[in-house]
């Protein structure tokens, strides 16, 4: 018998159990048993008394006598019901399984350790299929006090896989498996971090003979659960990274140069030019970079992205960049064009809504060589679309394009591009760590200089006259302001309505021909969008009504004010995303956030963070923690999820310690050729199978 076996095989199991193992708990090999830990222990030496029973506990121990058996026959059903009593009470106990060998092995006179959840039932305090076992067995209470508590289902637990059913699974496997549960971590790592040896870890994680034993075997394995995690996400990394060609750009020429020296219209920030390099010392190695670039709203990401194109231009090849929208695509476009006007450096624009003419022309250019930088949206992938050259590709807003998507790219190409991937969501260290792990790494942690830090305030429905006057002083200024609602899923018909009812209301607060109000959503048609884009661009609109669309990248420097309608329902990053909209210039900006009155705790402490902080990565942290990594974009795939023991946020240094080791394993050893990393081998050849067609 070894772990690979199939559960059926395991005493005790068999063809029916095995298959309610499977489906109810996902447990198919005698490993997977292994690795169903119990969730938590339950003291066996601490017995609760009837009088004091705590029915919201979901387990504890009782110590009495059973007495008062009876057999009740109802219909096809039969029951069997008791009397648990101690010195302070009685609990009703019921079985509805197995009545007749509960019956006769239950003894009058007996004391019993009785164990289990008790309800209420009318005014009687009640245990279904208790775990029972003799108080007289003391020997074995002293030597291992901590019950284990699996998590079971009711289906599984009326098939006897209660918390002792599975308990004396566990047993049966641990005494067949023992002397043969191999080490899995290097001598030198389990030495350094004082881990304790595989075997002992697994047995005392089950039935710890106390509190510091489980503790340190909670702690080895949840640091193998990590490592291994690390393992397969770096080893992942190094094939690729060891096995996949990139084009050499090694000349820095005269597009960057004429660029830097002529066009720059502002010196660059550390961080940018610390991240130019960190892609050029990419670019040169030989080896394709996949790089993520991490910036707040503002931080001046485009500026890099456009650097690294120059750099491709220099090196003979084309470059493109794609957006998840098309006003962002037409603002980089424009941007770009602008920036880079007398280098002679052709610029495109490609994007769904133009004519097929002028995008067979397009397409026909850039098969010739004949465009070297290529901006545009989802229609950057459409299979007719290809490049002479295509020596890189940037994409903007990463989580709104799936790794399916990005994956096209790169199939279409013999050398696979560099691939610069740019984030203005923060994703917070310890996700990064993980996430990220086989994507290089760059943030630019610095803003743009003379950038005044955005205040923020909340306020509610009795406050909107206020507002408006505050949105009338600004205007006077000279400024413009954003009034966003939320249209979290465009079909729905009623926040449809809330938009159009706060247009009319400002339309009617703010009229003509003073005042220019302009209207922003999903629905409506690519040309009425552009239309309404630009007369607020342009200034000849001061409000902008919209919803969500704008969240990603839109720059009017001119904007001021950012006024979120129903901020409760936005989470924090989203709400974050939204304010970098505004303070892009030079003018102190504001960015209100209102609500309903009476908010939930959590929301409230979600608005607090916003109006406290400007820090994307602060923000970041606290989404995690407020929300839980369930809703953060993109992990869901991840499976960090399925961590079963550790906590990504709680455990933040062991991630951080399993990470760098890891790397430095890897660095000595890529192959894991070593007799001491036999084990790591092994694991990775099971677990990581390579998508060559993936990018990430
Ligand atoms: P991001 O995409 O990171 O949100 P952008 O690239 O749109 O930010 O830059 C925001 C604004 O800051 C743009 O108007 C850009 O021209 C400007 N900007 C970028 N880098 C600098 C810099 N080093 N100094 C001054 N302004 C900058
Ligand atoms: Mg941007």
């Amino acid at each position: 018998m070894d772990l690979t076996t199939d559960i059926s095989y395991l005493k005790g199991v068999g063809p029916q159990r095995a298959q309610l193992l499977g489906r109810e708990l996902g447990i198919f090999t005698c490993n997977d048993l292994l690795n169903h830990f119990p969730f938590r222990y339950v003291d066996r030496s601490v017995v609760s008394r009837v009088a004091e029973i705590d029915t919201d506990k979901d387990y504890i121990v009782l110590r009495g006598t059973i007495s008062n058996m009876q057999t009740v026959t109802n219909g096809h059903t039969v029951r069997l019901t008791a009397q648990f009593r101690d010195m302070s009470g009685t609990v009703d106990l019921v079985w509805f399984q197995g009545v007749n060998w509960i019956r006769e092995s239950l003894k009058p006179d007996t004391l019993y350790l009785v164990m289990g959840k008790v309800t209420t039932y009318g005014n009687t305090l009640q245990m279904a299929h208790p775990d029972i076992e003799p108080a007289s067995q003391q020997d074995k209470a002293l030597s291992h006090p901590f019950i284990p508590i699996y998590s079971t289902t009711e289906k599984a637990r009326n098939k006897g896989l209660n918390q002792k059913g599975i308990a004396r699974l566990m047993e049966t496997l641990l005494e067949q498996v023992k002397g043969q549960l191999p080490e899995t971590l290097p001598a030198d790592i389990r030495e350094r971090y004082h881990l304790m040896p595989r075997e002992a870890a697994l047995n005392n994680i089950h039935f710890p003979r106390n509190n510091e034993l489980l503790a340190k075997a909670r702690e080895r394995m949840k640091f193998e659960e990590l490592f291994n995690m690390q393992l397969d996400y770096q080893y992942t990394r190094s094939l690729r990274l060891n096995q996949s060609q990139g084009r050499v750009f090694d000349t820095i020429g005269e597009h960057f140069n004429r660029f830097y020296n002529e066009k720059l219209p502002f010196e660059l920030t550390g961080a940018q030019k610390r991240v130019i390099k960190e892609i050029r010392t990419d670019l040169k190695s030989g080896r394709q970079m996949n790089r993520l670039l991490q910036g707040d709203v503002g931080s001046g990401k485009t500026m890099v992205a456009l650097f690294t194109m120059l750099m491709a231009l220099d090196n003979q090849c084309q470059a493109c960049m794609m957006a998840p929208t098309e006003i962002l695509a037409n603002q980089h476009y424009n941007t770009i064009r602008r920036q880079t006007e007398g280098l002679g450096i052709a610029v495109e624009l490609l994007t769904g809504s133009l004519k097929a003419a002028q995008k067979r022309k397009i397409k026909a250019r850039l098969a010739a060589g004949e465009i070297d930088i290529l901006i545009g949206t989802h229609a950057l992938i459409e299979d007719d679309v290809v490049f002479q050259q295509l020596g890189l590709v940037v994409i903007d807003e990463q989580h709104r394009f799936g790794v399916k998507q990005r994956a096209k790219l790169w199939a279409k190409n013999t050398i696979p591009p560099h691939v610069l991937v740019m984030t203005a969501t923060p994703i917070p260290r310890t996700l990064a760590m993980t996430l990220y792990a086989d994507l290089e790494c760059s943030v630019i942690d610095e803003l743009p200089p003379g950038r005044r830090p955005i205040q923020t305030l909340h306020a509610t429905d009795a406050q909107r006259l206020r507002l408006f006057g505050f949105m009338r002083e600004q205007i006077a200024k000279g400024r413009q302001v954003y009034v966003v609602y939320p249209l979290i899923n465009e079909s729905e018909k009623s926040d449809l309505k809330d938009l159009m009812d706060g247009y009319e209301s400002i339309r009617r607060a703010f009229p003509l021909p003073q005042y220019g109000v302009s209207i922003l959503h999903g629905q409506m048609p690519p040309d009425a969008k552009d239309y309404e884009m630009e007369h607020f661009k342009s200034g000849e609109n001061q409000i902008m009504v919209s919803t969500t669309v704008i969240e990603v990248g839109v720059d009017v420097p001119n904007a001021t004010v950012m006024v979120i309608e129903n901020a409760e329902r936005f989470g924090l990053s989203q709400l974050h995303q939204l304010r970098g909209r505004v303070g892009r210039g030079g003018e102190q900006s504001y960015c209100i956030l209102m609500t309903k009155d009476n908010l939930s705790s959590t929301s409230r402490e979600r608005i607090q963070t916003m109006c406290a902080t400007n820090d994307g990565f602060r923000i970041a942290e606290a989404d995690l923690r407020l929300r839980g990594p369930g809703d953060i974009q993109g992990l869901q795939q991840s499976g960090m999820l399925e961590l079963k023991l550790a906590d990504i946020i709680e455990d933040e240094p062991m991630v951080k310690a399993t990470r760098d080791e890891v790397r430095r394993i890897l660095e000595e050893d890529p192959q894991l050729a070593q007799p001491d990393h036999y084990m790591l081998r092994k694991h990775v050849a099971q677990t990581v199978h390579i998508e060559w067609n993936k990018i990430s």
